[in-house]
């Protein structure tokens, strides 16, 4: 097979590549999931992916189980290897993506470069003691949904809007496991943000306000940088 040209965001024309970050709680799981279906593009989340594995017993799910549980990074080989096969499927590269939750370190950012980087990175900033309060309240869904008691409460108590099966608290949103996830965040996440900026693809959105005024700000933000040169 050819290997795909090197990527030079500024001259791309194919459909969107695109990668999101943001501490744990930011709401970057459902700003995905909004961007995701506003433009057609698969939403590619790594931890949704994981977690669907574990509920279905897989061998992948049984080896990344115990990384979940505890908060650490399932190890780079197996993530590398889940999310080469998801990009390389006929819809990413037809419709184009949204990455969530990786490249979460330095060694899958590589690994990405390689499957021809992306068009639009989107960084949602928020303290951390505001993410903390946030993750607090959440409610996930084995469909992939995410909720929050407060901020974006389901229909009915605990029941999935999507699908209507029960809502459950990860274990990972448990304090201890919460706050090692955060420390990686900041440690082998963070400092990837560099990379895209100096791509010019990077943009930086206020994680603070409203989900709705969020993903507005994230829509306007990608329509004016770079919705010109890419099919947007
Ligand atoms: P998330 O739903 O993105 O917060 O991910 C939940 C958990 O899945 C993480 O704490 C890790 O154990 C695992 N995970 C998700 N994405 C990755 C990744 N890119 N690399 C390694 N582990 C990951």
């Amino acid at each position: 097979m050819a290997k795909r040209k090197p990527l030079n965001p500024a001259e791309d024309s194919g459909p969107p590549r695109m990668v999101i970050f943001g501490v744990q709680g930011s709401g970057k799981g459902t700003q995905a999931e909004l961007i995701a279906k506003r433009y057609g593009v698969s939403h590619v989340s790594t931890g949704n992916i994981f977690r669907s594995e574990i509920s279905k017993k897989t061998a992948l799910g049984k080896r990344a189980m115990r990384f979940l549980a505890s908060g650490k990074l399932v190890p780079d080989a197996v993530t590398n290897a889940m999310v080469g096969k998801y990009l390389k499927t006929a819809a990413a590269r037809r419709r184009g993506f949204i990455l969530d939750g990786y490249p979460r370190n330095h060694s899958q950012l590589k690994a990405l470069e390689r499957l021809g980087g992306v068009t639009h990175a989107i960084e949602i900033a928020l303290p951390d003691r505001e993410a903390v309060r946030r993750i607090g309240g959440r409610l996930n869904c084995v469909c992939g949904a995410s909720y929050h008691v407060d901020h974006n409460p389901p229909r009915r108590r605990n029941i999935c809007d999507s699908c209507g099966r029960a809502l459950f608290v990860r274990n990972d949103d448990r304090p201890a496991p919460v706050r090692r996830r955060i420390r990686i965040y900041h440690r082998e996440t963070a400092p990837l943000l560099s990379h895209y900026r100096r791509q010019g693809v990077l943009l930086r959105v206020d994680g603070r306000p409203a989900i709705s005024v969020v993903f507005r700000s994230v829509v306007s933000r990608l329509r004016k940088t770079l919705g010109a040169k890419t099919r947007i």
